[in-house]
């Protein structure tokens, strides 16, 4: 990871939102989140991200420029009358458990992106976790993509499942945590659930799925192999919110600056994302993803080579 590459294959759909989150270490009210912000963010240390999103008329020009300052393409987010997604979170004491407190769609609510030719011909393409049928939507859209991936929640499982297994079957790439994955498969244990899931994929030599464990790390699984990283052994742990969508950030991002989707690839796209979801969780929001440098995150990579590494 020398220099960041001026690839500009990369397009992410979802949301940005003012996300007022309460933590045991941390209080913050209205501040820049949603899954396209951290994802940009994150990615925005290997390639230039273009995000696809729609804001409302309180959408603060401090919290674009946080964005545009990472160099993330901002010509997909739309300004809109009315008012920003808004969500609220609340951690309990072990931080693994989360209560969703507040969930304002606002002008998220009829967000219908319409691609520009520009972004219809990204080749690494990721569906931040909206409603499914708005997820092919948007895929219709794309022309040739080298790698589709996509992230959806337990909402989407209970209330959209037919539409949900619709797009399934037309990405490459899944990334879900623990519980959704048995909730999807209906399976507890997690290698039959797997099994069952990727025969939802599109089959390709492609085809991959991510298992995410909060702070206990990963399981990939492509190519008829089984990669599994752990968590970054943190000592501060400030703010959950948003991991996932750094992982996916720094993965995707990762990919799209060396340009490749094979196995030994998406092993070191897992340990890229990891790094960059290790750095969001530290502080509170987005603020930890603002202002890193180049050498904090090849140092936590290194670090993931030494926690991993071991003879025989
Ligand atoms: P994560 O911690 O990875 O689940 O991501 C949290 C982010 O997702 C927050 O910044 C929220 O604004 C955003 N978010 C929460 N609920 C939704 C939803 N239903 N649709 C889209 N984004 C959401």
């Amino acid at each position: 990871m020398n220099t960041k590459s001026s690839n500009n294959g990369l397009l992410i759909v979802g949301s940005v939102a003012y996300d007022s989150i309460k933590t045991p270490f941390g209080k913050i009210d209205k501040t820049l989140g949603g899954s396209a912000s951290y994802f940009s963010l994150a990615a925005s240390y290997f390639t230039t991200a273009a995000l696809v999103a729609v804001v409302g008329e309180d959408f603060a020009d401090a919290d674009k420029d946080v964005l545009a300052k990472r160099n993330v393409n901002l010509e997909g987010l739309k300004k809109i009358p009315g008012k920003t997604f808004a969500w609220g979170g609340e951690y309990s004491f072990d931080m693994n458990t989360r209560t969703t407190l507040f969930t304002e769609l606002n002008v998220f609510e009829n967000f219908k992106p319409q691609l520009s030719e520009t972004q219809s011909q990204a080749q690494y393409v990721f569906l931040g976790n909206t409603h499914p049928a708005l997820q092919l939507e948007v895929l219709n859209q794309i022309s040739s993509p080298k790698l589709v991936g996509l992230d959806t929640m337990n909402y989407w499982i209970e209330k959209a499942l037919p539409d949900l297994k619709n797009v399934l079957g037309k990405v490459d790439l899944l990334v879900i945590n623990d519980s959704e994955a048995r909730e999807l498969s209906g399976e507890h244990n997690l290698v039959k659930a797997v099994k069952q899931i990727l025969l939802l994929l599109k089959q390709s030599p492609k085809t991959a799925l991510i298992i995410k464990r909060g702070e206990y790390g990963l399981l990939l699984f492509a190519e008829n192999e089984i990669f599994n990283l752990p968590g970054y052994p943190l000592e501060d742990v400030i703010d959950p919110t948003g991991a996932g969508d750094s992982f996916a950030g720094g993965f995707m991002g990762y990919l799209a600056k060396i340009d490749a989707t094979n196995m030994e690839s998406l092993k070191q796209a897992c340990v890229a994302g990891s790094a960059l979801a290790s750095f969001c969780v530290e502080k509170l929001g987005t603020e930890r993803l603002q202002n890193l440098t180049e050498n904090n995150i090849q140092k936590r990579m290194n670090d993931f080579k030494t926690l991993t590494h071991f003879e025989i």
